[in-house]
């Protein structure tokens, strides 16, 4: 019943995604400067006057444009969704005398361990773990119109 390693592995994965988004940031600012570079060129290619080149290129400008602001919008998204606030663990500590103690999990704990802390009302016995739990928080579960 050891939950040791929980903790660890979310915030590994979190952060793991944080870099997932900026790199995905960073490609679309490279396509958003390739695509007003292409627009610009566009213009300068207009005014010399190759049309039909200047069309092309404003073209590709463009599409490469709205292909970077959706990406930019999907992961705005993505990231939203990535923000669900983990629930936090719970560890119940239960005392012979019916006192019940409830705070965060912290490391090292585990169902059935003795601590060596006393409890409020009897000081001279030891308290045991009793439970620990996942505190679920049904109304901040998000939905995305
Ligand atoms: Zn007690």
């Amino acid at each position: 019943m050891r939950m040791k390693n929980m903790t660890q592995n979310q915030t590994q994965s979190t952060s793991a995604n944080k870099k997932i988004s900026t790199y995905l940031t960073m490609i679309v600012l490279i396509v958003m400067a390739l695509a007003v570079t292409a627009l610009l060129i566009a213009v300068e290619t207009y005014f010399v006057g190759d049309q039909l080149a200047a069309g092309v290129l404003a073209g590709i400008g463009l599409i490469a444009l709205m292909l970077s602001v959706f990406l930019l919008y999907q992961s705005k998204l993505q990231s939203a969704q990535v923000k669900i606030e983990v629930p936090k663990v719970m560890t119940t500590i239960e005392c012979k005398c019916g006192g019940k103690t409830v705070r965060e999990f912290q490391r090292g704990d585990y169902v059935y361990k003795e601590l060596d802390v006393p409890c409020q009302k009897c000081p001279t016995t030891k308290q045991m773990i009793t439970a620990i739990y996942r505190e679920i928080k049904e109304k901040e579960k998000t939905f995305n119109v």
